[in-house]
């Protein structure tokens, strides 16, 4: 295990059965009347979202359109949200289309009502949400997601796309870090 690593929250083992899970699902949910594969946009949420997006669409046995929006909530070495922020959207025209929003974690849902508000203003035919992970007890809107990987405790987690100041996204299990690897976060490290 990784020196900076305090426990293993989902392991690369149960991340890999549950995306292929949450895949046959989707792909199930978007197919063509006639039973053939659908067609969908799948717009991740970078920078987070990445690694878990990545996964899903090569289980996905259908047409794939991608288009990506950077939205970050924890500049630098923050563990509570200061606020989602949109800093790039490059999905295009989503009029018409079947969107699978994808993120990484619903903790409070603002970032996901956001986002979800955007690209509803633009039209699709559909929009459902996927999250790998949601936090339990946190979300404080009425927004919740179409599919959802694992529930987990509220702590702070790294890993398989999700950084601490930018590191440790690509650790393959979801995992907390030693109090130690996060000292210097400042006063937010204790409020969590
Ligand atoms: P929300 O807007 O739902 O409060 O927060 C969602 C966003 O905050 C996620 O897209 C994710 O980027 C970030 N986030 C929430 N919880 C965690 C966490 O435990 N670890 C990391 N690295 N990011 C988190
Ligand atoms: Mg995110």
């Amino acid at each position: 295990m990784h020196e900076d690593v305090e426990r293993v929250i989902v392991s690369r083992r149960r991340i890999a059965a549950r995306v292929a899970e949450l895949a046959r699902q989707i792909a199930h949910d978007h197919a063509a009347p006639d039973g053939s594969p659908g067609e969908i946009t799948i717009v991740p949420v970078l920078t987070g979202a990445m690694v878990f997006a990545a996964d899903l669409i090569r289980r996905l046995p259908m047409r794939i359109r991608i288009g990506v929006v950077t939205v970050s909530s924890y500049p630098g070495r923050t563990v509570t949200s200061q606020g989602p922020a949109l800093l790039h959207s490059g999905f295009g025209d989503l009029a018409g289309r079947n969107v699978l929003l994808v993120d990484d974690i619903l903790d409070t849902g603002a970032t996901l009502s956001m986002v979800h508000g955007l690209i509803q203003a633009s039209g699709p035919a559909t929009l459902r949400t996927c999250v790998l992970l949601r936090k339990i007890g946190r979300q404080s809107r009425d927004i919740t997601a179409d599919y959802i990987g694992f529930d987990i405790p509220d702590v702070f987690v790294v890993g398989y796309g999700l950084d601490f100041g930018d590191y440790h996204r690509n650790l393959p299990d979801i995992v907390k870090l030693r109090p130690a690897a996060m000292a210097g976060a400042g006063r937010h490290a204790e409020a969590r």
